[in-house]
């Protein structure tokens, strides 16, 4: 060891190093935020759960036309429908398997009457494999939720259409 190691070692030079880039970070500015109580701002052409919308008298939107089925290059939706007693088409099942997904967003725009869109939920998850598998009923019941947040966001939507 030579004598400048030495005087190094005894003067504590590399722990002083050390705390000096503690301090210096300590009183830096953070990058880092308390999720989930603080978030950051997500684009609003985000991505995220699917929802079934309904009108506000309370019918469902979805007109079982199955373009989104069609449309959806992960083949994750499944549709089958019937003619109801006023003539009218709706869906039986209108299942999405998240786990097929890859969020592209063409259901959404293929759709002719706003009925199936993607939210900026990302807050959920699944614990087995079955949890993402979504039904009509779920996606409904999404849609119901937040409806508020969906109609709000494609107003927002229209402006750069
Ligand atoms: S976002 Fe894309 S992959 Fe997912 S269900 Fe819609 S069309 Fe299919
Ligand atoms: S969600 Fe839209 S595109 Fe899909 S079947 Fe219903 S009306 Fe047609």
């Amino acid at each position: 060891m030579g004598a400048r190691d030495l005087i190094q070692s005894f003067s504590l030079g590399e722990l002083r190093q050390g705390l000096a880039v503690t301090l210096k970070y300590m009183f830096a500015p953070k990058i880092t935020i308390q999720y989930p109580e603080e978030k950051t701002p997500a684009s609003p052409r985000f991505r995220g759960l699917h929802a079934l919308r309904r009108y506000p008298n309370g019918e469902e939107r979805c007109i079982a036309c199955k373009l989104c089925e069609a449309v959806c290059p992960a083949l994750a939706i499944t549709i089958e429908s019937a003619e109801r007693e006023d003539g009218s088409r709706r869906t039986t099942r209108y299942d999405i398997d998240l786990t097929k997904c890859i969020f592209c967003g063409f259901c959404e725009e293929a759709c002719p009457v706003d009925a199936i869109v993607e939210s900026h939920i990302f807050e959920y998850h699944g614990e087995t494999r079955g949890d993402l598998y979504y039904t009509k009923q779920m996606l409904l019941a999404n849609g119901d939720r937040y409806e508020a947040e969906i109609a709000k966001a494609r107003e927002a939507d229209a402006k750069y259409r």
